[in-house]
């Protein structure tokens, strides 16, 4: 078994799920635990089941379930050192500190974070592996990485923060500070930039792209979608990309591993040889 699905992607709370025969992982405690509880209930899980939550930042929209499920499901709850304490988890006792950079197994899946650029303490995103699949979940960043890049062109699937369209965001409600913030290095990524970082770095045309972390002021899916598509047509293009629901469960992936082929070094290698 291999099913990952979003139960909920944008500014107002983050939380997905990766279920196999061997571990149940959830990615983001995003949701208040009556919700997330619900929103598992959906996809036939019982909260009780959950090997471990990962959290990349403090910001509640990914952390603000996380005491609850530690306290009252006894659930692992896995960051860095930084981000326990600015969550304020580091005095549970299930609680388990893992360095950016670092890969863990849980059962069959394999989980790796990366450094990202946003405005928390630590931030990371996520590269997991898992039965011939490979995903990034990557959301808060005002900019790519070398590891997003990385990570995006060895993904499967791609599941990428589009939060804002640029115009909206400049003639929507934020005030000044929050608009800098929001578009700022250190931010949020753009339809736009969400769409550069898909066709420089997206290597074939079978991965799939979930666009993720909406905002509900400065975007919407249909803007979010046409824009991303608009960037890969102009690149000639075709992936199939997708919205994730800013607040109730949405996209399912189970797709069926790729087979193993030689990496574009080595192709050149044996060119060479
Ligand atoms: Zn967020
Ligand atoms: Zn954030």
């Amino acid at each position: 078994m291999f099913v990952f699905r979003v139960l909920a992607s944008g500014s107002s709370g983050n939380a997905f799920v990766l279920r196999t025969d061997t571990a149940t992982l959830l990615f983001e405690a995003g949701l208040r635990l009556p919700r997330l509880s619900k929103y598992l209930a959906s996809e036939g899980i019982a909260t009780s089941d959950l090997s471990a939550v990962l959290v990349s930042h403090e910001h509640r929209d990914h952390c603000v379930g996380a005491e609850e499920l530690a306290s009252e499901h006894g659930t692992p709850v896995i960051a860095n050192e930084q981000v326990l304490r600015a969550c304020g988890l580091a005095h549970l006792a299930s609680v388990d500190a893992m360095p950016v950079g670092q890969t863990r197994r849980f059962g069959d899946i394999e989980v790796t974070s990366f450094p990202l650029e946003h405005d928390a303490i630590r931030h990371v995103g996520f590269f997991v592996r898992s039965q011939g699949r490979t995903l990034t979940i990557a959301t808060d960043t005002g900019k790519a990485t070398g590891d997003l890049r990385d990570a995006v062109s060895e993904s499967d699937l791609v599941v990428i923060e589009a939060n804002h369209d640029l115009h909206m965001l400049q003639t929507g409600p934020y005030p000044y500070h929050l608009r800098r913030r929001v578009g700022g290095p250190r931010g949020h990524l753009s339809n736009l930039q969400a769409g550069g970082i898909i066709v420089k770095h997206v290597k074939r045309p079978d991965v799939r792209v979930w666009l993720a972390h909406l905002s509900k002021e400065n975007n919407t899916p249909l803007l979010a979608l046409r824009t991303v598509r608009r960037v890969l047509q102009a690149e000639g293009m075709t992936l199939n990309v997708e919205v994730a629901q800013r607040d109730r469960p949405s996209l399912r992936w189970t797709g069926a591993p790729r087979p193993r082929q030689l990496s574009l070094l080595q192709h050149e290698g044996s060119v060479v040889a």
